[in-house]
């Protein structure tokens, strides 16, 4: 095929050129001085992504899933109470997660589809009876699967209402670097992250943000049996430069590239507002071609990910398996119990608004060619019309230069 693929899945996301020029070179000396500055302004930058002055970042060689494990067995000990809640594959993940490490996890189910609410975790909260309080409240920011998202300000305004002062523990992987976040404000102990979707690299690192408090929690109680994973090595090592074991060295290059891109150039509130903008596009769209997102209430809509419901009889499946053979366009599938029920729309990373209409379109022709009744250049009409109203605060094409 000619032209270039689109790889429009809720992540691994699109890389930049300028990031993929800066992991193209020889892999240095991880015991240099090059090496330590390297280190150092990749700290930096993730603490202003983090929204934290004095939090601390953790870099593994890893994924989002070993980040969370990471999280979990430096500050959870054996038998400590979790509270968590399944909204999604990724929600639902983080407690399965934990139980498997053998914490007491009590897991509240809900419709995937909804957000879970800071009403309901005061009510959860106040409503717990036992003499031995939750240790952690798991929270998965952005749900992935669904394309919902949570308020986490409200969720910690919550504990505090209802007087708890469990750790909060949040899963950013498909939020952070493209939603606001802003971990010492909302007092949020650990984020938990990934390097391949807002941060625009390959899959390849697991990332964490953890606070003073987190960090002393886990020298109090001692957490859980572990040795990689075990992330005071890793701040003994950082502070000289060095890191326990050999770090991913071209991703750390890739990743003070990504992050002078995010950070230092298009600036973190303009990276927020153009995610924010080619999201009410895509959500433009969809209700243009009459098909309801999997997200039930809009005002948590997610401004990453956008997951459509398929019209009945037709299995998204299909529509994915056809979009990718005929046009090179990769989106997400419904998964878990979505799955054949809806398609995913990744709208996160390096991204345009020419790249969001591209794919807009390339659904349009594989409904087209599959017979799916949506009428063609409904739903492109409705995202051009959501961009001529609402124009962009810098053009995107400027900033993923
Ligand atoms: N949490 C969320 C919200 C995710 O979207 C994902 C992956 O897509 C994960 C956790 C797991 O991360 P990884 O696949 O990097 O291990």
């Amino acid at each position: 095929m000619s032209g270039r693929s689109f790889l429009q899945i809720p992540g691994p996301t699109n890389l930049p050129d300028r990031v993929l020029r800066a992991m193209d070179r020889p892999v240095i000396d991880h015991r240099s001085p090059e090496f330590a500055q390297l280190t150092e302004d990749v700290r930096v930058g993730l603490r202003r992504v983090f929204g934290t002055r004095d939090g601390a970042p953790m870099l593994y060689p890893a994924s989002g899933t070993g980040a969370t494990e990471a999280a979990l067995v430096n500050v959870l000990s054996p038998g400590a109470r979790v509270l968590s809640f399944n909204y999604g594959l990724f929600s639902g993940g983080l407690g399965a997660i934990a139980r498997k490490f053998g914490y007491d996890v009590d897991e509240v189910q809900l419709r995937w589809g909804q957000a879970v609410t800071p009403a309901l975790v005061e009510d959860k909260l106040r409503a717990d009876s036992s003499s031995n309080p939750y240790d952690a409240v798991l929270i998965c920011h952005n749900e992935t699967s669904t394309g919902v998202t949570v308020d986490i300000a409200g969720i910690r305004q919550a504990m505090d209402a209802a007087g708890h002062d469990a750790l909060l523990i949040v899963d950013t992987v498909s939020s952070l670097a493209s939603m606001e976040f802003l971990m010492d404000e909302w007092r949020v102990d650990i984020i938990i992250c990934g390097s391949q979707k807002g941060l625009m690299l390959p899959p390849g690192l697991g990332i964490l943000g953890v606070s003073r408090r987190a960090l002393a929690v886990g020298a109090q109680n001692g957490g859980s049996p572990r040795h990689f994973w075990d992330w005071e090595p890793i701040m003994r090592e950082n502070r000289i430069g060095l890191f326990p074991y050999t770090p991913a060295t071209l991703m750390l290059f890739g990743l003070r590239e990504a992050l002078r891109m995010l950070v230092e150039e298009e600036g973190l509130s303009n990276v927020y507002a153009r995610h924010a903008r080619l999201a009410s596009a895509v959500r433009a769209a969809v209700h243009g071609w009459g098909l309801s997102t999997v997200c039930e209430d809009p005002s948590t809509a997610s401004n990453t990910i956008t997951a459509v419901r398929t019209p009945a009889g037709v299995d998204s499946n299909e529509l994915l398996k056809h979009a990718r053979e005929r046009y090179g366009l990769s989106l997400g599938g419904g998964i878990g119990q979505l799955s054949g029920q809806a398609f995913r729309i990744g709208h996160l990373g390096s991204l345009n608004e020419l790249e969001v209409l591209g794919t807009l379109g390339g659904i349009e022709l594989s409904f087209a060619d599959l017979g799916i009744d949506v009428e063609m250049g409904s739903g492109l009409l409705a995202a051009q019309r959501a961009f001529t109203s609402a124009p962009a605060r810098v053009p995107a094409f400027a900033a993923a230069d």
